[in-house]
């Protein structure tokens, strides 16, 4: 008998992710802030859940994927929230991108009250969380975590045992810095190339064909050909993540110029109502000319 899932956040990713568990054949109890974005699930065969404390009594194993630290805090804690419902002897997932020192904390308050806690965020994007191909980022106990696979493996290819609870999150973070700077990397090439007189397309197909081609870059390369950046990762959560950067960097002495300096630049995108557009979109604080 497969364990009774509960999955909270319908957003880009949850609603993909989820609709993947319930294909998988576990019985799947949604909740989301704004009822309406569960209307795909519930046709799908899921029950909505009308409160958090409704979806806690009626699942083994609850999933989070929502914004961040202040909306995970809410699902916990609010009034109605899930801990507002006896969690005792189930497992809680966070798979939201949050810093490492907010998913230790909580795997130590959720300790005391004996919920197994598990960090596992996920590498992918909106395509890999409908195709069942992220890759996911565990921390936890050993135990737990095997436990959990399967149902991991329900909405993924991979899932990279990262170690205690707090180093899922530690590799999300450090995954993100990678992808951030990738993408800023590669925007300030094309402007300098175009500034020089190239095209376009010619600066593209000319990285794309020699050692730097990847999956990654012919993605974001097909927004800015056509300087369109519908949203796969939000602009606005890249920049969230960026901040978690600075705050880990500095927590473990970790040098970072080229995140603070790629910070600087999404401040700006976020400042000049970037926000919902897709994060490759810090081409256009690079068109303007931020030094
Ligand atoms: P999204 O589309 O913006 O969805 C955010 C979700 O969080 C929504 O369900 C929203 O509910 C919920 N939420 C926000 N604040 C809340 C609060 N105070 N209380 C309850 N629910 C709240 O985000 P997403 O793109 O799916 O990303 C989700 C997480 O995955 C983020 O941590 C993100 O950094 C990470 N991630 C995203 C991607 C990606 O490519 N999109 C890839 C990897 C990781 P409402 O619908 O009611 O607003």
């Amino acid at each position: 008998m497969k364990e009774r899932v509960g999955f909270v956040g319908m957003g880009i990713m949850g609603v993909r992710m989820a609709a993947n568990i319930l294909k998988a054949g576990y019985p799947l109890t949604a909740w989301n802030r704004d009822r309406k974005k569960c209307g795909p699930l519930e046709a799908a065969g899921a029950d909505i859940a009308s409160t958090l404390a409704e979806l806690a009594e009626s699942s083994d194993v609850v999933i989070m994927m929502v914004t961040g630290p202040e909306a995970v805090d809410h699902i916990l804690n609010s009034e109605g929230g899930l801990l507002s419902a006896s969690m005792t002897g189930k497992c809680l997932v966070n798979m939201s991108t949050v810093p490492p020192h907010f998913s230790r904390e909580w795997a130590a308050r959720l300790r005391v009250l004996d919920v197994d806690f598990v960090d596992a965020p996920v590498s992918g994007s909106k395509k890999p969380a409908e195709d069942g191909t992220l890759v996911i980022l565990a921390g936890g106990s050993e135990p737990t975590v095997s436990r959990l696979e399967p149902l991991f493996l329900s909405m993924g290819k991979k899932v990279v045992r990262c170690g205690e609870a707090g180093n899922g999150s530690a590799m999300k973070l450090t995954v993100n810095l990678l992808l951030a700077t990738m993408m800023e990397g590669l925007c300030e090439a094309v402007n300098l190339g175009r500034k020089c007189g190239l095209k376009t397309e010619l600066i593209l197909d000319t990285i794309l064909s020699g050692p730097m081609a990847c999956d990654y870059f012919n993605m974001k390369a097909e927004m800015l050909r056509r300087d369109e950046y519908p949203p796969q990762f939000p602009f606005k959560h890249m920049t969230k993540d960026l901040r978690f950067i600075l705050e880990t960097a500095e927590n473990c002495d970790a040098s970072v110029p080229l995140a603070r300096d790629t910070l600087a630049m999404f401040e700006a995108g976020l400042a000049t109502g970037l926000s919902d557009m897709d994060f490759a979109a810090v081409m256009k604080v690079v068109e303007t000319g931020r030094k």
